[in-house]
């Protein structure tokens, strides 16, 4: 038993300039952990709710309002309880919200504490966050299961929400599938840097979005895949052997009363006829993972996606599930997407996310760990990841200290254990010669 003595809540910065939550869990021993919490900008309507005061300071996006439900109410909760008990502490926040999406006291407010609670935890244990992290998933699924480092999905060419360029797709990712997750990062990296001299050699742009992809005016999305497989190819590797491409569509976005808008206007698509165009994408280049390919009202269009590529290629559902277990559960009885994006301030605690990735693996959906276009230096998502045996995560660009604290928060965790990579047998269901 290691007791809950004080928690604080703090106003912090995010990625973008914007206020985040930091929040300290103190325990009776002296020592504390400290956990901040991310935000997204291309959201899921049915996202936990992120509270905002929507007051003058930062233009509305103070979050003093969810800082005080942490001191006031969480804090006088929660203290004297046994930090360990991490599934009662979730519990005791959940109902003192009391509502479906959080919004009494701010799901930012609430996954602050959450994820603070389990970093305490394993401070007290003396165990590192994945090895504890790794305890809670076996006890929540009643199964071993072996920490694994997971495969990056890097996200190198940013558009749509993430960015103020013409390209409608938010995210172009690489998938590095090396001997080790070190050299697939190393590999990323020069993926990377090898696109940067692409672009500047075209007069292109080279700076970048919220994730520290580059972010170009380009003539089509076909473009953007071009001069990833160019850049890959340049670097002595080959695509859909060494590479693989994985999409971030987002197409909430751009979907408008039934239509998929693209190219500013200059293509209208129904349902069907974008999962043509992006099953032609796929025919022509090494994508493996397309992840909201289709907007998340658009059932229809989902079954059609599924139906179609649902053999070939991850369809991965964020906006679709917004780590809802109740959302991915309606999914799986509608046989709609075969993966899932696992955030966890969608959901806003960490029980909650846990219970999520295991009702995924026990379906045979597989599981992406995430970070969201506003970071802070916080690496939790790496231990998570690990020790959920989740085998992969998408945490941005190999670029901005935001997305690499992660990467490199990975590799101290590979140079220290003798986990196994997850390489390509992630998504091995969708290689074509495996
Ligand atoms: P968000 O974007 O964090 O802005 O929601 C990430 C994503 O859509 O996966
Ligand atoms: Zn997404």
């Amino acid at each position: 038993m290691s007791k809950i003595s004080k928690i604080k809540a703090f106003q912090i910065l995010d990625s973008r300039g914007l206020p985040t939550i930091a929040t300290k869990v103190y325990l009776d021993d002296g020592r504390f952990a400290q956990a901040s919490v991310p935000s997204g900008a291309s959201t899921g309507k049915k996202e936990a709710l992120e509270l905002r005061d929507g007051e003058k300071e930062f233009g509305g996006k103070g979050v003093n309002i969810a800082i005080k439900n942490v001191n006031n109410v969480l804090a006088k909760l929660l203290e004297g309880k046994n930090v360990y008990n991490q599934e009662e502490i979730d519990q005791i926040m959940i109902d003192a919200d009391g509502s479906e999406f959080k919004s009494n006291l701010g799901a930012n407010a609430i996954l602050s504490v959450s994820l603070a609670v389990a970093k305490a935890g394993a401070r007290a244990m003396k165990i590192p966050l994945h090895q504890y992290f790794n305890d809670m998933y076996e006890n929540i699924s009643g199964n071993e299961t072996d920490q694994v480092l997971p495969t990056p999905m890097l996200n190198i060419l940013n558009g749509g929400e993430h960015a103020d360029n013409n390209i409608d797709l938010q995210e172009f990712m690489i998938i590095p599938c090396a001997s080790s997750f070190s050299e697939s990062i190393r590999w990323a990296s020069e993926i990377y840097w090898k696109l940067k001299d692409l672009l500047k050699a075209q007069n292109l742009s080279t700076a970048v979005g919220d994730e520290g992809g580059f972010a170009p005016n380009l003539e089509s999305n076909e473009q953007a895949l071009k001069l990833i497989e160019d850049a890959i190819h340049q670097n002595d590797l080959e695509p859909g052997r060494d590479v693989f491409i994985s999409l971030d569509c987002a197409a909430n976005e751009f979907f408008s009363e039934e239509n998929y808008i693209l190219e500013k206007g200059n293509k209208t698509l129904r349902n069907a006829e974008f999962v043509n165009y992006l099953s032609d994408l796929c025919a022509k280049y090494p994508i493996i993972s397309i992840e909201d390919g289709i907007a998340e009202n658009d059932l229809m269009g989902w079954k059609i996606l599924t139906q179609t590529l649902g053999k070939k290629c991850q369809l991965v559902g964020d906006d679709l599930f917004v780590t809802n277990e109740k959302l991915l559960e309606a999914g799986i009885q509608s046989n709609v997407a075969n993966s899932i994006l696992i955030k966890y301030n969608q959901i806003g605690t960490i029980t909650e996310t846990i219970k999520c990735i295991c009702l995924a693996r026990k379906s045979g959906y597989t599981s992406i760990i995430s970070h969201r276009s506003g970071e802070t230096e916080d690496s939790s998502i790496a231990d998570l990841a690990v020790g959920t045996g989740t085998k992969q995560i998408k945490t941005g660009a190999p670029c901005r200290s935001d997305r690499v604290a992660k990467y490199n928060r990975l590799l101290m965790i590979e140079a220290e254990n003798s986990f196994i990579f997850g390489s390509k047998s992630a998504f091995k269901n969708f290689i074509k010669d495996s």
